[in-house]
């Protein structure tokens, strides 16, 4: 023994490199035969990588580029995946002064079938949002995993508290029950953070599922399973930003890896410098590479192998987890070109695929400049099949709020909605109420229940796709200020013990029995007609506090069928005379009562009940 180790000290003595190259981590992991994307740079990191040379041996694969950066420890490796390429696990050797330095495995798999046709979402589906963290905790024995630096405590409302993967894959048959069709999780990616954890958009592993949340095996059986309900997965992808908690962060493959690096600049949030032909250069600076908040470092998109990380790791996720659809956060915040490469690179890659961004501006003409398809004078080509819908989230809250008037009453969602001209497709916008970072419109509305079931019944009823923030359907509350925390509360009978049960309809009260009895049969019924996906919007100027809106198959109104729309925000009932609305209803006409299934005869007039929403099929 004593020989073999003097034997080992005179050999390190003499080694060739004091001390050896390794390998870290090589991502992506793995990739697919057939796609599109078929030259894959690969990140390399491990201690003095960048002094060896990549080789392998693998029917189909080839090594093309090989790139090093200022960080002696990174190499971006490049490999070309031929077609006929053959699957599996296969080493990526690491050569230094003609040695073995250090063994990898890669490994290629086979795609599955249909994957480049896959459907994303559109106006036909309507979208529930959770917060995970806050959902369902259907396995306890994650809240806390060792070696992480935030442990739960359901006590703290700005905590963790438990909720996960394996609670959603419990509640997909109550998801699907209530009439939607994709899920949009807020981030369910590492955050290895020392607080504020649960929002998960601090992301420490891009590659990673927080474990607190779940494996990545345990993501891919969630899309899995909810695929098989006839429900959709909607990925949220942060561009703009990583956790300060990131492994990067210990060891930045760049020095301009990230924006700013030497001193923190917090963004000055200020979006139209993007659009403004007259803002300062150094404001459109500040907000592209302003760091959002501390924790959160800005990413330098225009560094093109963070550019191609990026853009390879979307695709990854959509292949890995059959995904349909992806919520780009923080959208414009994030380099301008890149924006534009990372989301024609998305669609080549899957034609039919749905993306969504958020841009958070009430003005729609900011929001229309990132859709796919509109002209900008500034030369930006987005290729974003859709955007949230802010200007209309903002207007109808308004429109609930404001007193009649010539400027109040309808009158701010009424205009808003003909601004969709500045839209290449409104018809692909997503509509809501509120997300996890707004507040609730019911605490908006101070509780009152007419008002809430008549702006749910705009969102299922108007262009686009709605997005239904979880746990409104059994009225939380929540207060009418941001605090995040507290407006993304437990969802009741997610916890054991819980005193009610949103899932199984126990312990609520009358008022949250019936919202969410409302939300089921509204967005069911929205489900199962067409004319709510595509048909055609005509309004009608909003009149003694009732705004009535149709939708219908092309422009021939009167030889179609039709969902004609009521809603009185007004505390009375509203005699609406019918005449106006001509082309769409004829005296004598039998309608139908679209969630009550109650056959009425139209006369001159329509009573519109006090605060509520008059939802009719007409023949
Ligand atoms: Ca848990």
């Amino acid at each position: 023994m004593r020989v073999l180790l003097a034997c080992c000290l005179w050999l390190s003595a003499f080694a060739p490199a004091a001390h050896a190259a390794q390998v870290e981590r090589i991502e992506p992991a793995n990739w697919w035969i057939g796609m599109r994307h078929d030259r894959v740079e690969l990140l390399v990191h491990g201690e003095g990588i960048a002094a060896t040379t990549p080789r392998l041996s693998h029917a189909g694969v080839a090594i093309v580029d090989v790139q090093k950066t200022d960080n002696p420890n990174y190499l971006f490796v490049t490999v070309q995946v031929a077609g006929n390429a053959k699957p599996g696990a296969f080493d990526i050797d690491f050569i230094e002064a003609g040695r073995i330095a250090a063994t990898h495995s890669w490994r290629l798999d086979a795609r599955e079938p249909g994957s480049a046709q896959r459907r994303g979402f559109d106006a036909r589906d309507a979208i529930y949002l959770v917060t995970p963290d806050r959902f369902a905790n259907g396995d306890p024995s994650n809240d806390s995993v060792a070696g992480m630096k935030e442990a739960a405590n359901r006590a703290d409302p700005n905590g963790r508290h438990g909720g996960d993967i394996a609670g959603i894959r419990k509640q997909l048959d109550y998801i699907a029950g209530m009439g939607f069709t994709q899920l949009w999780p807020t981030p369910l990616l590492e955050n290895d953070q020392p607080a504020y954890s649960y929002h998960g958009y601090a992301i420490t592993d891009l590659y990673r599922t927080d474990p607190r949340m779940g494996s990545n095996e345990d993501f891919v059986a969630l899309s899995r399973e909810a695929k098989a309900k006839g429900i959709g997965i909607v990925m949220d992808i942060v561009l703009n930003h990583i956790g300060s908690g990131h492994w990067w962060m210990r060891d930045l493959p760049a020095k301009d890896w990230i924006n700013r690096p030497d001193e923190y600049v917090e963004t000055n949030h200020r979006r139209t410098a993007i659009q403004d032909p007259h803002a300062a250069p150094e404001d459109r600076a500040r907000f592209v590479e302003g760091w959002f908040v501390k924790a959160m470092p800005d990413l330098n998109q225009r560094n093109p192998q963070l550019a191609r990380y990026l853009i390879q790791n979307t695709l990854w996720w959509i292949e890995t987890a059959g995904l349909s659809g992806i919520r780009e956060d923080t959208f414009g915040y994030a380099d301008t070109r890149f924006l534009s490469d990372w989301a024609k690179a998305v669609l080549d890659e899957y034609p039919g695929f749905s993306m969504v961004g958020e841009e958070w501006s009430n003005n729609p003409a900011v929001v229309a400049h990132w859709q796919r398809g509109k002209a900008n004078p500034d030369g930006h080509v987005p290729h974003m099949p859709s955007m949230m819908d802010f200007p209309v989230h903002v207007a109808l809250r308004d429109a609930l709020l404001r007193p009649e008037g010539w400027d109040g009453g309808w009158m701010p969602l009424y205009e808003m909605l003909a601004n969709d001209f500045l839209y290449p497709d409104p018809g692909r916008l997503v509509v809501f109420a509120e997300n996890h970072d707004t507040s609730r419109l019911f605490a908006h509305l101070d509780g009152d229940l007419g008002l809430w079931k008549v702006a749910m019944a705009y969102l299922a009823t108007v262009r686009g796709t709605p997005q239904f923030f979880y746990g409104s359907e059994v009225l939380l509350r929540g207060p009418r200020e941001r605090s995040d925390g507290l407006l993304r509360a437990d969802m009741p009978g997610g916890w054991a013990g819980d005193a009610a049960d949103a899932f199984a309809g126990t312990g609520l009260a009358a008022a949250q029995r019936e919202a969410q009895a409302y939300i089921r049969a509204l967005f069911t019924w929205r489900k199962r007609t067409p004319l709510l996906h595509d048909g055609a919007l005509t309004h009608y100027t909003p009149a003694d506090g009732v705004y009535v809106y149709f939708r219908h198959a092309g422009t021939a109104a009167a030889t179609g069928p039709s969902v004609m729309v009521a809603l009185n925000r007004t505390d009375a009932p509203v005699t609406v005379p019918l005449a106006r609305f001509a082309p769409f209803v004829r005296t004598g006409m039998r309608a139908r009562g679209a969630l009550d299934g109650v056959e009425v005869d139209l006369g001159d007039t329509l009573v519109v009940p006090a605060k509520a929403a008059t939802l009719l099929e007409l023949p």
